[in-house]
């Protein structure tokens, strides 16, 4: 009967709109049709990327266009940097292992950000480096990595290639994937894309690709990059796509557009995720990132000092409907995630803060009642007077 108010790190709530395009009539994926519709939508989507080279679509979750980057880049025995800060570096880590490489692991406690100073440092000694791989937004954490800095370092002290995981940031964060020098940029749809599970979307520069021609893509078949280049010029895909997804990220460009544009999305995700850390101060509850490394998607709260951590949000979710994702990995019991990317604004902030207060009154948390919800009031109203 009551919705669920999913206030988790993906998937994430679906505007009406996006549903709407979605129940459209199928069309066969190779006709004038489709055509239309996947080049419009894959140019509508590059600012959100910040890339002027074509998108692609893969019929997939982010894992396959994670795959997808590592098979047809490297092959066996070739060597690699991987950048971990939390649970989806490692994930880097092991797609790499399994196709053979020798991984390089640059490693960071979970809750911290690496800099570009310790990526030079890492690649200085370091010759023969393929690529170098790092996680935009570590969701398990809610840290942003500086991915911008880190590009710096690659081309500094490597001529490898830069593929960034975008997963859980692209489309809630700033993205210049070529102002950055970022060479494999992907996501998927089900985070900050407004869209359901299903679709995968990367981005290649040319250094990369020229890699990929001499590379043959020996290993890979469905994920084979240079096929989806070839049908891409035709306005296609190699294989069936998801055209329900597609016809659903044409809707999501519209209502970027009716935002006024993807900077002022991201500016939107800024405002959400200050609302949520000041809040979270003003019930002295700790967060596991600092201001610095703070992402605008997922902010990751430490369990409330004295409280059952699944008992607490067991109770959000059955009394008060509000979905939190708890932690992975060594966080476990230790953090709770809140969302708020894609289809969330300030409102559903306020809504969440106030649920998640009434849910410590519950368990005669110590505070003080409304000062989570006065302190995220206090950063929108002093955005609305901004803009
Ligand atoms: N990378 C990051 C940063 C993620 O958050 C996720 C999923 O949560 C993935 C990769 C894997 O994506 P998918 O589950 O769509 O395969």
């Amino acid at each position: 009967m009551y919705p669920n108010i999913l206030r988790h790190p993906g998937p994430t709530p679906i505007p009406k709109k996006v549903e709407l395009a979605m129940a459209q009539n199928m069309i066969s994926h190779r006709s004038e049709e489709f055509v239309k519709l996947y080049r419009e939508t894959t140019e509508r989507v590059k600012p959100v990327f910040g890339t002027k080279q074509d998108i692609l679509l893969l019929p997939s979750g982010g894992t396959a266009a994670m795959e997808a980057a590592v098979v047809n880049i490297a092959s066996p025995g070739d060597e690699v940097v991987v950048v971990t800060v939390g649970a989806f570096g490692d994930y880097f880590v092991s797609i790499c292992e399994k196709y053979g490489l020798k991984v390089h692991q640059l490693q960071k406690e979970w809750g911290e950000a690496c800099t570009k100073e310790e990526l030079g440092d890492f690649l200085k000694p370091l010759s023969n480096i393929k690529a170098v791989f790092a996680t935009y937004n570590e969701t398990s954490t809610g840290v942003l990595n500086p991915v911008g800095q880190l590009g710096e370092a690659v081309r500094e002290h490597s001529d490898a290639l830069y593929i960034v995981d975008g997963v859980s940031a692209i489309g809630g964060a700033p993205a210049e994937m070529d102002e950055w020098g970022i060479d494999i940029l992907v996501t998927g749809s089900q985070k900050a894309m407004m869209l359901p599970p299903g679709l995968a979307l990367l981005s290649v520069s040319d250094k990369a690709w020229k890699v990929i021609e001499s590379n043959g893509s020996a290993a890979a078949y469905y994920l084979n990059l240079l096929s989806y280049r070839e049908w891409a010029e035709k306005g296609m895909t190699p294989n069936t796509p998801a055209v329900s997804l597609i016809m659903g990220l044409s809707a999501v460009c519209d209502l970027i557009d009716e935002e006024g544009g993807f900077s002022k999305t991201v500016e939107r995700h800024e405002v959400m995720k200050n609302m949520v850390r000041k809040s979270m101060n003003a019930l002295s509850i700790d967060l596991l990132t600092t201001e610095e490394n703070a992402s605008p998607t997922i902010t990751a709260i430490r369990t409330p000092e004295g409280l059952d951590l699944a008992s607490y949000i067991g109770h959000l979710k059955k009394t008060y409907h509000l979905d939190f994702a708890g932690g992975l990995g060594p966080l476990q019991g230790k953090i709770f995630r809140f969302g708020h990317m894609g289809y969330c604004f300030p409102s559903d902030i306020l809504e969440a803060v106030s649920l998640m207060e009434a849910g410590l009154q519950d368990f005669s948390y110590p505070f003080e009642p409304g000062a989570g919800v006065k302190a995220a009031q206090e950063v929108y109203l002093s955005s609305l007077r901004k803009s």
